[in-house]
C-alpha cells in the first residue's frame, strides 16, 4: 500500500483499477537541421510515406471493403494524395528553405493547406481538411514511431493515470469509463481539472511521479476531496473509503433538495448561480444542479479537435442547442480563447516561447479576424433561440474592447443587410482576467454591459504563477491580498457605472470563498455545475451584513496565509465545511 498526496482537483471518491496512459501529448518535435542532413530527412519522409501507403492498402484489403464503397474510395484518395508528386515536392521545397526536421515541416505544410481549405466557401472543399489530417497523421505516426492509444476507445471502467492530459484529450475521452483521473502534472485551475469537475470525475493532480509508481492493473483509491491517492490499498482502507463514499453521496443528495430554491441571502439579496460548460452535452448537468443560467460557455472547445476549424453552421448549431436547452435562461458564450494550454491544431499558438503571455484569446481573434467574424455571425444567428450574452476573453485594455465591439457591430450590419435575423439587445461583456483590465475597470465599465472575473487567469497574472504548474502551486493563492484588492476594484468600478459583475473562474465555485465574494459585492457566481448546490447552501444561510463584516476584517490582513486561515476557520465553524 502506498499513499500519495497531490492537489485536490475534482471532488469525489473512486475505487478502481489503474489504466496507465503513457503516450502523452503528441508534441511535434522542432529542431534545426544542417545542409548535410537534408538528404537524410528526405529519405525519412519517403520511407514514412511508403509505410503509410502500405498501411492504407492493408486496411483496404483487410476490410474486404467494396472497391466502389465509400470507405475504400476515401482511403484511395488518401493514398493518391500521399503519392502525389506535387504534395511531396511542396514539403521538400519547404524543407530546403526552412531547414527544420521533417516532422515539423510536414506539420506546417499540412496546416497551411488545411487553413486555406478551411476558409473555402464550398462545403466539399472544407470537408477535405479532415482527409488531409488523417493522411498526414499516418505519416507522422511513422516518422515519430508512435501509435497513440485512444482514450475515446476505453471500454471498461478505469482510474486514468497520465503524466499530463491535453484539454482536448480530456474532452475526447470516453467519460463514462473514466472513474477518476490522477496526473503527475497540473494544478487546480488547469483545464483538465476544470473538465474533470464539469463531468463529475474525481481528480487528483500534481502528483509529480505517479506514472513511475504504477504500471497498470493495480487497485487504487482516489480521494478528490482531499487530494489523496492510495495504490494497492489493504482491505481495511478500502472499506474505510467505501463508507466515506456513502457519506458523500448522502451529503450530495441532501444538497440537491435546494435545486428549486433561489440563491438568496438571509437578508434578501438575490445572487445568480450559473454553470460553466465546455461542450453542449454538459447542459443537462447544469440543469440538474439547479443553475439559473450558463455563465461561461468556453466556445474554444469547438476548435480543439483535429478535424478543421468549425464552420459557421457547426458553431451556430452548437450555440443554438445550448440556448434552446436552457429555455430562456441567460447563456453567456465566450468568444474563442485558444492559446495557453488550449492548443487548436488549426491555429498556431503552440510554438511560442511563452504562450501564456503570448498570442491567445482576444489577441488571436483581433488578428485572425475572419475566424472571429465567423464566430460572431454564428453567435448572432443563434441569438434568436434564447437569451444570449457575449463576452470577450483576456481583455487587457480599452482598445481591445473597442476593437472587438467594433467588429461585432460590423458583423451586425452585415447580417442586417443580408436580412438575417438576430436579437438586437444582446449584452456584451468583458472578462476581467488581466491585472491591467482590473486596474482600468472604471474605463472598461463605461463600454461593457457586464464584467465576468476570470480568477484562474487573474490570479496567474497577478502573482506571476503558472496556473498549471504543480511545482509552484503553493504560490497560487486566491486569498492573496493583491488578488482581493483587484477584485474589489473591479466590483466597485462596475457598480459605480451600474453594471453587474459575475465571476466564472474556479474561485467562484470554491465554497471556502463564497462569503468573501458575497461581502465584496459579487452579483453572479458561475462554476462547474456540481459546485452549485454547496455554494447555494452557504449563500442561503448568511446575511450580506455578516459577509461584509468578514470582508472588513480580512482586507486589513497582510498575507495570503493569514487571510486563508481566518476565512477557513470562519467557514468551518459557521458552515461545517471540510467535515467529510
Ligand atoms: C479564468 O481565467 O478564470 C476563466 C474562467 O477562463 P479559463 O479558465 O478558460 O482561462
Ligand atoms: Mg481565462
Amino acid at each position: 500500500m502506498r499513499k500519495l498526496n497531490g492537489i485536490a482537483a475534482s471532488p469525489g471518491i473512486a475505487i478502481g483499477t489503474v489504466y496507465l496512459y503513457r503516450d502523452d501529448v503528441p508534441r511535434i518535435p522542432r529542431y534545426r537541421i544542417r545542409e548535410d542532413q537534408l538528404e537524410a530527412e528526405r529519405n525519412r519522409l519517403q520511407e514514412a510515406i511508403s509505410r503509410a501507403v502500405v498501411d492504407i492498402k492493408a486496411i483496404q484489403t483487410g476490410n474486404d471493403s467494396e472497391p466502389n464503397g465509400d470507405e475504400y474510395k476515401i482511403l484511395d484518395s488518401h493514398r493518391m494524395m500521399l503519392e502525389d508528386p506535387s504534395f511531396q515536392s511542396s514539403i521538400e521545397d519547404r524543407l530546403e528553405q526552412e531547414k527544420y526536421n521533417i516532422e515539423w515541416i510536414l506539420a506546417r505544410t499540412v496546416k497551411e493547406m488545411t487553413s486555406k481549405l478551411g476558409m473555402a466557401d464550398d462545403e466539399y472543399l472544407r470537408e477535405r481538411t479532415t482527409d488531409i489530417y488523417d493522411m498526414a497523421k499516418r505519416v507522422l505516426d511513422h516518422l515519430m514511431e508512435r501509435s497513440r492509444p485512444q482514450l475515446a476507445d476505453l471500454d471498461e471502467e478505469v482510474v486514468l493515470i497520465a503524466h499530463d492530459l491535453m484539454p482536448s484529450d480530456a474532452v475526447a475521452m470516453n467519460k463514462r469509463m473514466v472513474q477518476a483521473i490522477a496526473m503527475d502534472a497540473g494544478g487546480k485551475t488547469s483545464h483538465t481539472a476544470i473538465i474533470a469537475r464539469s463531468f463529475e470525475i474525481p481528480a487528483v493532480l500534481g502528483l509529480r511521479s505517479i506514472t513511475r509508481l504504477v504500471s497498470g492493473g493495480e487497485q487504487i483509491i482516489l480521494d478528490g476531496n482531499h487530494g489523496v491517492v492510495i495504490i494497492d490499498p489493504d482491505a481495511e482502507t478500502v472499506e474505510q473509503y467505501r463508507q466515506l463514499q456513502g457519506k458523500l453521496e448522502e451529503h450530495e443528495a441532501r444538497l440537491m433538495r435546494l435545486n428549486n430554491l433561489p440563491g438568496e441571502t438571509t437578508d434578501g439579496k438575490l445572487i445568480l448561480l450559473n454553470g460553466n460548460i465546455e461542450i453542449p452535452e454538459e447542459v443537462e448537468g447544469v440543469m440538474n444542479h439547479g443553475a439559473d443560467g450558463i455563465g461561461l460557455y468556453r466556445s474554444e472547445f469547438l476548435f480543439l479537435n483535429a478535424s478543421g476549424l468549425p464552420s459557421e453552421d457547426e458553431q451556430y448549431q452548437s450555440y443554438r442547442r445550448v440556448l434552446e436547452s436552457m429555455a430562456g435562461r441567460p447563456v453567456t458564450i465566450r468568444t474563442l480563447d485558444v492559446g495557453g494550454d488550449k492548443v487548436s491544431p488549426q491555429i498556431d499558438t503552440g510554438s511560442e516561447k511563452n504562450p501564456i503571455l503570448g498570442w491567445r484569446a482576444i489577441r488571436v481573434c483581433l488578428s485572425e479576424t475572419e475566424i472571429f467574424r465567423t464566430q460572431l455571425r454564428a453567435l448572432l444567428r443563434a441569438s434568436v433561440h434564447g437569451k444570449l450574452q457575449i463576452m470577450f476573453p483576456m481583455i487587457s485594455g480599452i482598445q481591445e474592447l473597442n476593437r472587438a465591439t467594433e467588429i461585432l457591430e460590423e458583423v451586425r450590419e452585415e447580417l442586417k443587410s443580408r436580412e438575417i435575423p438576430f436579437e438586437s439587445d444582446i449584452p456584451v461583456g468583458a472578462m476581467i482576467e488581466v491585472p491591467s483590465a482590473a486596474l482600468t475597470a472604471d474605463t472598461l465599465a463605461r463600454k461593457a454591459d457586464f464584467f465576468s472575473i476570470g480568477t484562474n487567469d487573474l490570479i496567474q497574472y497577478t502573482i506571476a504563477v503558472d496556473r498549471g504548474n504543480e511545482k509552484t502551486a503553493y504560490l497560487y493563492e486566491p486569498f492573496h491580498p493583491g488578488v482581493l484588492r483587484l477584485i474589489r476594484i473591479v466590483i466597485d468600478s462596475a457598480h459605480a457605472e451600474g453594471i453587474s459583475v459575475a465571476m466564472c473562474g474556479e474561485m467562484a465555485g470554491d465554497p471556502v470563498a463564497t462569503v468573501v465574494l458575497l461581502g465584496l459585492g459579487l452579483d453572479e457566481f458561475s462554476m462547474g455545475a456540481v459546485g452549485i448546490p454547496e455554494v447555494k447552501r452557504i449563500i442561503r444561510s448568511v446575511s450580506m451584513a455578516d459577509a461584509e463584516e468578514l470582508v472588513g476584517t480580512i482586507m486589513d490582513m497582510r498575507s495570503a496565509s493569514e487571510i486563508d486561515e481566518a476565512v477557513r476557520t470562519y467557514m468551518h465553524e459557521r458552515f461545517q465545511l471540510d467535515t467529510l
